[in-house]
């Protein structure tokens, strides 16, 4: 083992990793990154098939951030946003603003997908209080959601490997039925059940609208859950109870947001306009920390007041609007204007359906999810009876490390192998992908 190796041991504390099998093997050291392709210490290539956590967009070391990163070093790396502003965060604004979809004309800078959801959720709470309705104070989320890690986005979460565990330090939510058709929390078939997992939504809002200040959704997919995708017209129905109950509707688009389902944001695809909408991840190419919840008119509107009325949002953070992280989402939405990324995507998330489309015939998929260029292959023991692998066996982990033995890195999901490369991957690329993991799923589960 070298010496950076054994520095990581003795000093850092890795995320969602157990520190014990941590410390038995030599950790992978990447040191350089161009494209979709990330190199080691040891100068071995691998093709970064999870876009490092979801985040990374156009590349590695894409031209156009790495030089408005530099030029804006060369002016200013930060300065806060209580008192003051800045020209990056300015321009961001309008930016974000022009692409939302149409309503949300404010934007509230955070560091990351979990503090823009706590700061949704201290908003949507805040909007209903200066209204002289605090009694709509609860949230609604869905079973298997994910929101993030801080308590607050904890408290929506619906992963019970992830969340139960801090059960006693939450706060209370109602829970609805996620759309997840393959494993259907009602035990009804698509699409002769008519969607009646909206049924189940609407009999909640109807029993409990007057204490609900917003409803949290993961639009399209729910990605952490396992890439759980939810059928068309899902969507809009929840922004239509959510209309008629007057129930906030959240849009946490972390993950989902900048052209992860082929369009900008995901609620574009069933034509919803939200009434926050949670941003962060892709939102700087995978550049820098950076997030963004942005709002309607109506609901800032309801925090102005004179001081003396203590309307004041009082919430902020020591980088909130930092100009090296807004200049880094400049630069990634004018790529995708300059370089007509959306477009592209076409003939990408073609491919891979039509190269997946072989793989539901093999004896342990289950299903296959796709919405865009976000993809989870869902593994099984037995197809006939959908019967999960234990967890205990790992079998996604053991396929995701016998891909980085061939050069993809992946990240799984329990069972779910989760394919969710930059956007900027070739079809060249994309060819490769396939066949190693299509190898190493083949492998392991022939062998386990
Ligand atoms: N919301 C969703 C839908 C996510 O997928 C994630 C992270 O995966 C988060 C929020 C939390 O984002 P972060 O890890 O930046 O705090």
């Amino acid at each position: 083992m070298n010496d950076w190796a054994r520095k990581d041991q003795q000093f850092i504390w890795h995320p969602f990793t157990q520190m014990q099998e941590w410390a038995q093997e030599s950790p992978t050291i990447i040191v350089e990154g161009v494209g979709v392709f990330l190199k080691d210490l040891y100068g071995k290539i691998y093709l970064d098939g999870s876009s490092s956590i979801w985040v990374n967009l156009h590349g590695h070391r894409k031209k156009q951030i790495d030089d408005a990163l530099i030029a804006q070093i060369k002016k200013l790396s930060h300065s806060t946003l209580l008192g003051l502003t800045n020209l990056p965060a300015i321009e961001l604004a309008e930016k974000l603003v022009k692409i939302a979809p149409a309503g949300l004309t404010k934007v509230f800078y955070s560091d990351n997908g979990s503090t823009a959801v706590e700061v949704a959720l201290k908003i949507a709470f805040g909007y209903f209080k200066h209204q002289g309705t605090p009694e709509k104070r609860k949230f609604i989320t869905f079973s298997d959601a994910y929101h993030g890690d801080t308590l607050g986005s904890v408290s929506l979460g619906g992963m019970p490997l992830f969340h139960d565990f801090y059960k006693p330090l939450l706060f209370e939510t109602i829970k609805v039925p996620a759309p997840y058709c393959y494993r259907c929390p009602l035990a009804l078939t698509y699409p002769s059940c008519k969607m009646a997992c909206v049924d189940e939504v609407e009999k909640i809002l109807s029993a409990h609208h007057h204490e609900v200040a917003g409803l949290i959704v993961e639009p399209k997919v729910q990605a952490a859950a396992g890439m759980i995708t939810a059928p068309m017209g899902h969507l809009k129905k929840i922004r239509e109870l959510c209309t008629r109950y007057n129930i906030l509707m959240i849009a946490d688009e972390v993950a989902v947001g900048f052209g992860r389902t082929g369009k900008m944001f995901a609620c574009e695809q069933e034509g919803v306009s939200p009434d926050m909408m949670v941003l962060s991840k892709g939102i700087t190419g995978g550049y820098m920390p950076l997030a963004a919840t942005l709002t309607t008119q109506t609901i800032y509107d309801a925090f102005l007041g004179d001081y003396s009325e203590f309307k004041t949002f009082f919430h902020g953070h020591s980088y909130t609007g930092n100009p090296l992280g807004c200049a880094a989402a400049i630069a990634n939405l004018e790529i995708f204007e300059k370089e007509a990324v959306l477009k592209k995507l076409k003939p990408k998330i073609a491919l891979f359906k039509e190269k997946l489309a072989s793989w539901k015939r093999w004896k342990h998929v289950g299903e296959i999810r796709q919405e865009g260029m976000m993809i989870g292959i869902e593994l099984v023991t037995n197809k006939k009876t959908k019967t999960p692998y234990p967890l205990t066996l790992r079998v996604g982990k053991k396929i995701c490390d016998e891909a980085k033995k061939n050069g993809v890195l992946l990240r799984p999901l329990g069972n779910v192998i989760v394919l969710m490369p930059p956007l900027s991957i070739s079809i060249r690329e994309i060819k490769k992908l396939l066949l190693v993991v299509g190898a190493a799923v083949k492998r392991i589960t022939s062998m386990v």
